[in-house]
């Protein structure tokens, strides 16, 4: 689907809630009603041209037009992987691009969408953390991240687990959760929906309280120089305080606490570990996801072998703790875990 109207300086609709599209409707001479004939088009029918929404009078779309346009924007590129894994590519702020990554499997198809351009957080084995930060995602951007990919249609979950910190930009993500989630919007579940984080504690905070996602958490190592050595932030969010946060709230019902831990050779990938890992979980409803590593270029880690990630979800199951090995996918068109970059790919 293309949006053939050009860009001119108009305001996209995508990504703007209810309440914003009352004040469209105002702004344009509309009537209030408008607002909700919008948000229908835009997010259910999902139009490309302010043109196709006809339930709307000829004079009040023209005036629309004006100002506005839909603000769907097609992936600049695509790159197919053998296992069925499609890397998209998007426009993303401070003219850096972005990605996100249609993951099928099974009976699932998921999208791993991205919320900033570039990340500030310097995650040592990241490759968004090595470009630094060029810019925050609005919403809109989010949105059509979702909308716009060529498997938009077969979407059953969604992650944000692209490129930036979705807590380093929570007033555009909570926004694109609103829109996800509302029945004026695309009303999906919010357990279809995961967030991840490195754990910004009083926006992790805000995003439990005042959603119903899904909360991934990035650990990595269950010891503190040790994490501050892969994740800078451990410094200002020690994950001993993020662990205390989450267990203020409920994961037993209705919503899903996970973390996160790439699993590096010789490491972070022995019993001791995995002992202090299940210490540091003790008592939370959680799983873990053990993730296999994707070396990046002049990086000094390397991913654990099969048998070692084996023992260690082993050991944490012996502890009590769910462990799974993630699988791997799209490693071929650089699709993987920490390998997000925004090139396209010839
Ligand atoms: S792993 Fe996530 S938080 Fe860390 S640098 Fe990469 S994108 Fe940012």
């Amino acid at each position: 689907m293309t949006n053939s109207t050009p860009a001119s300086g108009r305001k996209p609709l995508i990504g703007l809630t209810l309440e914003e599209l009352r004040a469209v409707a105002a702004e344009c001479g509309l009537p209030a009603f408008a607002a909700g004939q919008m948000a229908r088009w835009l997010y259910e029918k999902r139009a490309t041209e302010i043109g196709q929404m006809t339930d709307l009078s000829k004079r009040g779309r023209e005036r629309l037009e004006q100002s506005y346009r839909v603000g769907r924007e097609t992936p600049k590129a695509a790159a197919r992987s053998t296992d069925g894994t499609v890397k998209y590519l998007f426009d993303g702020a401070g003219g850096r691009d972005v990605e996100a990554v249609f993951i099928p499997d099974r009976d699932r198809a998921t999208l791993c969408v991205s919320s900033q351009a570039g990340c500030r957080m310097g995650c040592r084995f990241c490759m968004t953390g090595r470009q630094g930060f060029h810019g925050q995602l609005p919403a809109s951007a989010i949105i059509n991240q979702v909308l716009s990919v060529d498997d938009s249609d077969q979407l059953t979950n969604l992650v944000f687990m692209g490129m930036g910190e979705p807590m380093d930009n929570l007033p555009e993500v909570m926004k694109a959760i609103q829109i996800l989630t509302a029945p004026w919007g695309m009303a999906w579940s919010p357990k279809r929906i995961t967030v991840s984080s490195i754990g910004k504690l009083q926006e992790l905070r805000t995003l439990i309280e005042q959603t119903k996602v899904h909360v991934a958490i990035s650990i990595h190592s269950p010891y503190s120089a040790e994490r501050e050595s892969l994740m800078p932030v451990e410094r200002a969010y020690p994950i001993v305080r993020v662990i205390e946060l989450l267990r203020d709230y409920d994961f037993a019902h209705q919503r899903r606490l996970s973390f996160e831990y790439i699993v590096w050779r010789g490491l972070n990938d022995d019993r001791r570990h995995a002992d202090a890992l299940g210490r540091l979980l003790r008592g939370l409803d959680c799983r873990v996801n053990l993730i296999r590593y994707h070396s990046l270029p002049d990086s000094e880690l390397h991913t654990a072998p099969e048998g070692t990630m084996t023992a260690f979800r082993d050991r944490l199951n012996e502890l009590g703790i769910t462990a799974t090995i993630r699988a791997s996918r799209g490693e071929d068109i650089q699709a993987a875990c920490g390998m997000l970059a925004g090139e396209a790919r010839k």
